[in-house]
């Protein structure tokens, strides 16, 4: 029997109408609109079209959000100083500034310097770190976003033998942290893979949740998928252009094969994508009610 599609589209939809539902009760009853700010420095493509859906999100829903493009030239000096702007800014919070950065500025200096109780990405070691003992203030957002998936299709995760393809830093490290922790939603098995794993099909195999952050299309196939397991793509590939120029996207799952055997399959896209852009949304409200003193 073909799987379940698990449309992300459609669960991204479903949050944001919370979240649209609570913004106007956050300006009604407190005065408060959850402020974002994206940082954009030079003009790559893919990052502009990024920053562009994360602020259209962002007005859609009622927030005050600004766009702060910078040129490629920036130095550091002036980011971190444009950084520290927003970190006093108190209309401000959430602060996002898009990846990557030019070479000559030091990524790693530019994360670290945003205060963490406005990295609504989820990136700074400090959120990072309490993560990892259970008591993360801002998850990341792909991570929580597949975890949102996973709650919101009724998955069960606790006592589940979950394989992870990938180990980045922002989607297989964290999403493994989150998903063993001993709370709702999580309590799972987790076991991640790399490119140092031996064997990795004999791990896929085993699992009733897959996730797959590897950056490498159509890496799994139908036979190391698990009959009736949950396979999450959060892979994202441009294989080709369409006849209009657009990008044909496609995940790190061979879809049309793993899907006659899974029980449920994100598509791409549709998929873990549009959950990303809604988790950064749902940590900027959260932010502006810490900020407010309302949580
Ligand atoms: P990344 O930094 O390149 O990491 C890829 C990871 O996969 C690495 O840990 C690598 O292992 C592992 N890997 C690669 N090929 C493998 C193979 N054949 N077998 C086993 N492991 C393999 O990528 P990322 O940033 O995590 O992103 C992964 C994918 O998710 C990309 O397609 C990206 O575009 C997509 N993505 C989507 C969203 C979204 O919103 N939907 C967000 C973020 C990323 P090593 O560590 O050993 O090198």
């Amino acid at each position: 029997m073909a799987a379940k599609i698990i449309s992300g589209t459609e669960v991204a939809g479903q949050i944001r109408e919370e979240l649209r539902k609570e913004v106007t009760e956050l300006k009604e009853k407190h005065n408060v609109i959850p402020g974002l700010v994206t940082i954009l420095v030079g003009e790559n493509p893919a990052s502009i079209s990024y920053v562009t859906g994360k602020q259209k999100t962002a007005k859609e829903l009622g927030f005050y959000s600004l766009q702060d493009n910078q040129p490629d030239n920036i130095t550091e000096e002036v980011l971190l100083g444009l950084i520290d702007k927003y970190n006093n800014d108190p209309k401000i919070h959430g602060i996002l500034v898009q990846l990557p950065l030019p070479k000559h500025i030091n990524e790693t200096e530019v994360l670290y310097a945003i205060n963490p109780k406005k990295d609504v990405d989820g990136f700074h070691p400090v959120n990072l770190g309490k993560l990892m003992i259970g008591e993360a203030d801002y998850l990341p957002c792909t991570p929580a976003g597949v975890q949102q998936l996973l709650i919101r299709s009724n998955v069960e995760t606790s006592g589940a033998e979950v394989v992870v393809v990938g180990r980045s830093n922002i989607v297989g490290k964290p999403v493994t942290n989150i998903l063993l922790q001993k709370q709702k939603g999580a309590n799972a098995t987790v076991t991640i893979c790399h490119t140092g794993t031996k064997d990795m099909a004999s791990h896929t195999r085993r699992a009733d949740i897959l996730i797959v952050a590897a950056g490498k299309p159509k890496a799994i196939t139908a036979d190391m998928v698990k009959e009736g397991a949950i396979v999450i793509d959060v892979g994202v590939n441009r294989i080709g252009k369409s006849e209009s120029g657009k990008a044909i996207l496609c995940g790190d799952v061979d879809f049309e094969a793993v899907k006659e055997k899974a029980g449920a399959i994100t598509p791409v896209p549709g998929g873990v994508g549009p959950m990303t852009i809604t988790m950064l949304m749902m940590n900027t409200v959260k932010s502006a009610k810490v900020h407010a003193g309302l949580v």
